[in-house]
């Protein structure tokens, strides 16, 4: 018998309760198979996109996860060996940043607790508070497998980082060089390209005239929108073939304020069109005049500090921020009239994504990949490999499928123009690069793969005066490897020496074989390239080195570090609008569920979610679906006091059909026969539009037949045969029971990914303590096989006459309690439907649902009072029964509105002017209209006077 729900449905309760319940209990965990075990059948692998350790969830993530969450538990319960793996990202700048301002809070600073001891308080920061959004996930319930949540600066995940490095070193693809770069002074670290903003901002164009050498009075005017720069000039460039300067081909000029000769270079890269067609030429400080620096070999002279302030290579304007020192050299080059022209012009600015300051192109040395260089003859290189890995190949499959198909064009023109990837941080939380320098022959030092120890001297002058490198890695390099390094690559050995594991060895180890590649990544658009292409050109690379399962070289299908990648949507508001804080918009999740329950909210995120489709979020919505929840609760309820009162007058329900595919046929009442049909339809089509990532239609699919088919329809018609009087037909209401109970328990597994709490709750009760699982999340996921459609054509035949019928009577404004006979005529023109059958056959159901005492179907029905819908006439045969109270006082309100109206329209006919001043037709419409309000005020007089007095 199962146990009582309490009467209300209160999600908070029952979601804590069940979400701690599957942690507890490590329902999802998916230990590591043993070396011997047979090969994992239908493995799903999903990767949770690790979230910063100083995030908190935002509606993205409760988006994101959803889906996850929903395929995820999707493919567990069809069987699939299935794994959704969590972590988090040390998330270098970002963190740092926030615990430098803690240490601000208190009186102290990064420098002043050096290295260690800050990186030390890094990861007490971390323990105290970087797993705040995983606990978020754990109240989410997301069925994730909590055994295996890693860290990207866990030891093991180290390992893999270092590997990768000296790898790629030694494989001639990791260089070293000074190159300009985009350098934040607020951060004080070079930044990627992706992370740094462009938009266009209003600034000046400044000429500038530089005196040449040698020809009093004769000057070559340029135009610069950073004058602070021309300190680091080291010539200008002109067109070779700009007629304007031909005269001036082989001079030189002065730099004014430093009066430093700079020479005039001839290059074609000069624009004509830009500016005067002159170009102050500053290596340090521009990606483009370093590339013509080389060009022509000129020296680069850095001006700027890590703070963007003017160093000691700017002179007189030493120690002034870039800003500052701007101001005072206009001022300077107006008082010696140097100063041009000065345009208003638009510009490009390029501003640091996380700090929002603007960045300074600054030549630094810095540690690039090389990605579009080939290792050896005949290798492609790690970009061509990454473009392949998108490509149809011989057999017409694409290793990796994007969704929606678009984005993989935008990967594509990325990877087709990628630029040598730089990987090095000016920070200190992060993996520090494995890289050695030596103070006595300035080389470098890489550990060789495979070699745990640390070097102890110069590998080419066995110096021992070497130290390590003090920059650290792009965060995106360890969360690169992250599809490798989970399942245990490099394989190495554990003991120290150097080399791979003797057990897992090149091979890799058991979870790599069964879980790589992994089968779907769901992620967003903004880390596209950050991580989605990173992933793609380090998990290739790395896979491609490890043999497959029966030793066979890996081809590219089975070295991708992931086979389909989903790109899910923006949540905006509920007018459409981007979130944010600004605009103060943001909806925060963890609000909302509390309000209205996780279930609710995960439903809200499924029936919008579509691939491509950014999702406006209207919290009436998730009202909506928590009255959803809320009907599954009651009819949880229905169906469970009945089966207690059934047990009560010694009728048991069939158990051995829970577990299973509903399945009904003749003789069994149409109602029956017609549910397990609408269930198998409705499985089969959720099934179908989980597998094309149609959330929406999944979850639409299954609300529309709980709340219509299933309560609105089945649940009022099964009613009938549960007859617990004496001498009822016992068998009758077992057989209706048990269809009930066991359609309503597929049901439940069928809502289970979308709705996992109050799905598990109701679920555990039908069984009432003894469930064959442990969870309803690892229960069968329903599949829809059979079809019924002679059921199906007369159920929705039926369907039409009662919708058709309970219309007609409120038309007709006939009591709702009221059971009325009823004369029909059917006039379809084929003969093919039979109304008489159809009736005879359902009386009972058309007599209960759409409250008709005596139906007779007659040839002909005549007017008047005969309604027609469709090919059906209609005539209701009934006494009009009159609630007088009811009545008198709907008359006594009429009548209230009426003389109101009146008293308006008399009111403005009245003002002065009124007609006079109106257009014409509407002062006609206020007198026709007045008119008509006294004669409906006299007709509602006249009924109120006729109700009998007495009557109450
Ligand atoms: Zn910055
Ligand atoms: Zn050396």
């Amino acid at each position: 018998m199962p146990h009582d729900l309490p009467k209300a449905y209160d999600p908070t309760h029952l979601e804590d309760h069940w979400a701690e319940y599957w942690v507890r209990e490590k329902l999802f965990d998916q230990p590591a198979p043993s070396p011997g075990d047979a090969p994992a059948a239908h493995p799903f692998t999903i990767l949770l996109p690790p979230p910063n350790v100083t995030g908190r969830l935002h509606m993205g993530h409760m988006l994101n996860q959803t889906e996850m969450d929903i395929l995820t538990r999707w493919h567990r319960m069809r069987g699939d060996t299935t794994l959704w793996l969590p972590g988090t990202d040390h998330a270098g700048i970002a963190t740092q940043v926030m615990v430098e301002r803690l240490l601000v809070a208190e009186g102290t600073s990064r420098e002043a607790l050096g290295r260690e001891a800050f990186e030390a308080r890094v990861w007490q920061w971390r323990d105290q508070y970087g797993k705040a959004i995983l606990d978020q996930m754990k109240r989410l319930g997301a069925s994730v497998d909590w055994s295996r949540e890693y860290f990207t600066m866990d030891e093991n995940l180290s390992v893999a980082v270092r590997e990768a490095f000296t790898r790629l070193y030694h494989q001639g693809l990791i260089y070293r060089g000074a190159y300009v770069v985009n350098w934040c002074p607020s951060c004080q670290t070079a930044i990627s390209d992706l992370e740094v903003v462009h938009e266009e901002e209003l600034g000046k164009l400044w000429e500038i005239r530089y005196p040449v050498v040698g020809e009093a009075g004769q000057f070559l005017t340029i135009a610069t929108t950073r004058p602070e720069t021309m300190l680091g000039d080291v010539a200008v460039a002109i067109h070779p073939e700009d007629e304007r300067y031909l005269h001036l081909h082989g001079k030189k000029l002065l730099l004014p304020l430093l009066n430093r000769e700079i020479p005039i270079v001839l290059d074609s890269w000069v624009s004509r069109d830009f500016g005067t067609g002159a170009v102050k030429i500053t290596p340090a400080h521009d990606p483009n005049d370093f590339a013509l620096g080389e060009r022509h070999n000129l020296p680069s002279i850095n001006v700027m500090d890590a703070a963007a302030k003017i160093n000691e290579a700017g002179g007189a304007y030493q120690g002034l921020d870039r800003y500052v020192a701007r101001k005072r050299i206009l001022a300077d080059l107006d008082a010696l009239r140097l100063l041009g022209a000065v345009h208003d012009h638009k510009l490009s600015v390029g501003r640091c994504d996380r700090s929002k300051d603007v960045v300074e192109p600054r030549l630094s040395t810095q540690w690039f990949i090389a990605v579009s260089k080939r290792p050896a003859e005949g290798k492609p290189s790690m970009a061509e490999t990454a473009i392949a890995a998108v490509t149809a190949g011989a057999d017409g499959e694409k290793p990796i499928q994007f969704t929606p198909a678009m984005y993989e064009k935008t990967y594509l023109n990325w990877m087709e123009n990628i630029h040598d990837w730089c990987i090095s941080r000016q920070l200190w939380w992060g993996h520090r690069i494995p890289a050695w320098h030596c103070a006595a022959c300035h080389k470098i030092t890489v550990p060789q793969p495979g070699q745990a120890a640390d070097p102890s001297v110069c590998d080419h002058c066995q110096s021992a005066e070497i130290t390590q490198e003090t920059d650290v890695l792009d965060t995106w390099f360890s969360s690169g490897l992250l599809p490798v390094s989970v399942f245990g690559w490099p394989f190495l050995n554990t003991s120290g020496a150097p080399g791979l594991d003797s057990e897992t060895g090149e091979r890799g180890s058991v979870d790599f074989q069964t879980f790589y590649p992994t089968s779907l990544l769901v992620t967003g658009f903004d880390i596209l390239f950050f991580w989605v292409a990173r992933m793609i050109m380090l998990g290739c690379w790395f896979a491609q080195d490890v043999p497959l399962a029966d030793g066979s070289k890996r081809p590219l299908s089975e070295s991708v570090p992931f086979r389909d990648v989903y790109i899910h949507a923006l949540v905006r508001d509920a007018n459409r609008e981007k979130m944010s804080k600004m605009k103060g918009n943001v909806i925060d999740p963890i609000e909302i569920v509390k309000k209205y329950g996780t279930d609710a909210v995960r439903f809200t995120l499924a029936s919008m979610a579509s691939p491509g489709t950014d999702i406006a979020f209207n919290e009436a919505r998730t009202e909506g679906y928590r009255a959803f929840a809320n009907k599954i609760w009651n009819a949880a309820r229905f169906i469970f006091m009945n089966v207690d009162r059934a047990a009560e007058v010694g009728i048991k329900v069939d158990r051995s059909m829970l577990g299973s595919m509903p399945f009904v046929c003749d003789p069994a009442p149409l109602e029956a026969r017609w549910i397990a049909a609408e269930f198998h339809k409705t499985a089969a089509e959720v099934n179908q539009f989980l597998a094309n990532y149609r959330y929406d239609d999944a979850a639409n699919t299954i609300y529309q037949f709980f709340w219509g088919s299933f309560c609105d329809w089945y649940l009022e018609i099964v009613k009938i045969r549960l007859d617990f009087s004496e001498g009822a037909d016992k068998g009758s209401t077992e057989a209706a029971l048990t269809t009930l109970l066991s359609t309503f328990e597929a049901s439940l597994r069928l809502l289970c990914p979308f709705m996992p709490f109050i799905t598990e709750e109701i679920w555990q009760a039908i069984y009432d303590g003894t469930p064959p699982e442990e969870s309803v999340a690892l229960a069968g996921y329903p599949n829809g096989t059979f079809k019924d459609s002679a059921t199906t054509t007369e159920m929705s035949q039926l369907q039409s006459l009662i919708t058709d019928i309970r219309s007609l009577r409120k038309d007709l404004e006939i009591a709702e309690k009221l059971s009325v006979d009823l004369l029909l005529a059917d006039t379809h023109p084929s003969a093919s439907f039979d109304l008489e059958l159809l009736i005879d056959k359902n009386l009972l159901i058309l007599q209960r649902l759409a409250k008709v005492s005596n139906v007779s179907v007659v040839p002909k029905l005549d007017e008047p009072n005969v309604r027609t819908m469709g090919f059906i006439d209609f005539q209701f045969i009934y006494e009009k029964e009159i609630d007088f109270p009811a009545e008198r006082e709907r008359l006594t309100k009429d009548i209230a509105k009426l003389e109101k109206n009146i008293a308006t329209s008399e009111g403005t006919l009245g003002k002065p002017g009124f007609t006079a001043k109106a257009p014409a037709n509407i002062v006609e419409g206020l007198k026709k209209q007045l008119e008509e309000n006294h004669l409906l005020l006299a007709k509602a007089k006249a009924a109120l006077e006729a109700l009998p007095k007495d009557a109450q």
